[in-house]
């Protein structure tokens, strides 16, 4: 495959996005023969992250690393997803607060809002009534089926509400209302994009090709999901606290997490596969540790040396230089709320005019168009 250089990003990296283009646009050629008029942009970005508490490194590796990329290479919108929170978290007490900690964190994780349109979810009104017109594209058997929807089921038994069941369908509002094709996420919300793809069919098919479909993206092609340091689980704003790497965490915690991250006694057998959770610290190692250091790491595990208490050392102290200057930014951000309000106001303008035009097409689309 040719490698194609594109700003900020590596050959390799090049290589995915020069598939990924003449795919989309292989793609869109192939619709457009069909519709001859379609005009679907292809080069559009999309995501978001709820507030719902502390942004952690499964936040980073799975969603904000690549925003940051992507914001050089494509038109992006991300997104504080404030009203998927309320799915889970109707006490509205703490929100106005974790919305603010939400932005100041991605933006100390190098999201630039003037590169990107960062803003609310709750500022853009019309998803509101994109989400209406999806509902009824959605059927109550996928969404009862899909899995998040039943591991919240679970979780929290008195409070199994429709916008729980629907919340797929407000995900795709958010998607496709800026016309998105490119979705950075983690593995967790492969199934959720699965669904917007469906339901994006659906309404091109009964109405008229107006949305692209959108796929779920990592730089690294597979998608990721960053398990907690006890092994279990996943990394999560709410649950796992203990095996949860915060930005927020003083150096000390960090060390202390580290530290208590599960290993074992140690490869028996030269050059033996990682299990998962050693696997996970070697690629906790990847994002903050220095090559040379990784690959003696390396070794040491094929050659059955390993000795885990150096490695969580290293890594803890390793970690602490990469999340702790992210801590100092976020906190000078959090202390100029007036630059916080600017974000929010900036975004929801660009992202409102973006919603407006996307709602025009779709109520012509859908003939709510009387006079
Ligand atoms: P959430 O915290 O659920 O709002 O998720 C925000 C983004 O972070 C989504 O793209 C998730 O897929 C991603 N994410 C959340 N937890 C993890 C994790 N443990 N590993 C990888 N990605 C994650």
């Amino acid at each position: 495959m040719q490698q194609v250089k594109v700003a900020g990003l590596n050959p390799i990296e090049s290589a995915d996005f020069y598939y990924l283009r003449h795919y989309y646009f292989y793609k869109m050629t192939e619709k457009n023969l069909n519709k001859p008029n379609s005009d679907i942009p292809s080069q559009i970005v999309m995501s978001g992250i709820r507030p719902t508490g502390m942004v952690h490194l499964g936040n980073y590796f799975g969603a904000i690393r690549n925003y940051v990329k992507m914001q050089d290479a494509f038109e992006c919108y991300f997104m504080v997803a404030d009203l998927h929170s309320l799915t889970t978290h109707p006490d509205t007490k703490e929100l106005k607060s974790n919305v603010r900690r939400v932005l100041a964190e991605n933006i100390a994780c190098g999201l630039d809002p003037e590169k990107a349109t960062f803003y609310c979810q709750s500022h853009i009104r019309e998803t509101g009534e994109l989400y209406l017109y999806l509902n009824m594209l959605a059927y109550k058997g996928e969404l009862e089926k899909t899995v998040t929807f039943k591991d919240k089921a679970r979780q929290h038994p008195e409070n199994v509400n429709a916008g729980l069941l629907t919340y797929p369908v407000l995900q795709t509002a958010d998607i496709i209302m800026h016309r998105a094709s490119y979705v950075p996420v983690g593995k967790d919300q492969e199934q959720h994009l699965e669904m917007a793809r469906n339901f994006v069919v659906r309404f091109n098919h009964r109405y008229g090709e107006i949305f692209p479909e959108p796929h779920a993206f990592n730089y690294n092609q597979e998608l990721i999901k960053v398990p907690g340091l006890d092994g279990t689980g996943k990394m999560s704003k709410s649950e796992n606290n203990m095996a949860t790497l915060y930005f927020a965490d003083e150096d000390d915690m960090i060390r202390k997490k580290v530290m208590k991250a599960l290993t074992d006694q140690g490869p028996t057998e030269k050059n033996a596969q990682k299990p998962d959770y050693i696997e996970n610290i070697f690629m906790l190692m990847k994002l903050v540790c220095e090559e040379d250091v990784i690959s003696k790491y390396e070794d040491d595990f094929n050659n059955c040396s390993i000795r885990y208490g150096d490695l969580k050392k290293q890594l803890a102290e390793d970690m602490v230089k990469f999340m702790a200057p992210i801590r100092q930014k976020t906190n000078d951000i959090l202390a100029n709320d007036a630059y916080l309000v600017e974000v929010m106001e900036k975004g929801a303008q660009k992202a409102g005019e973006s919603a407006k035009k996307t709602m025009d097409l779709v109520r012509n689309a859908i003939g709510l168009n009387y006079f």
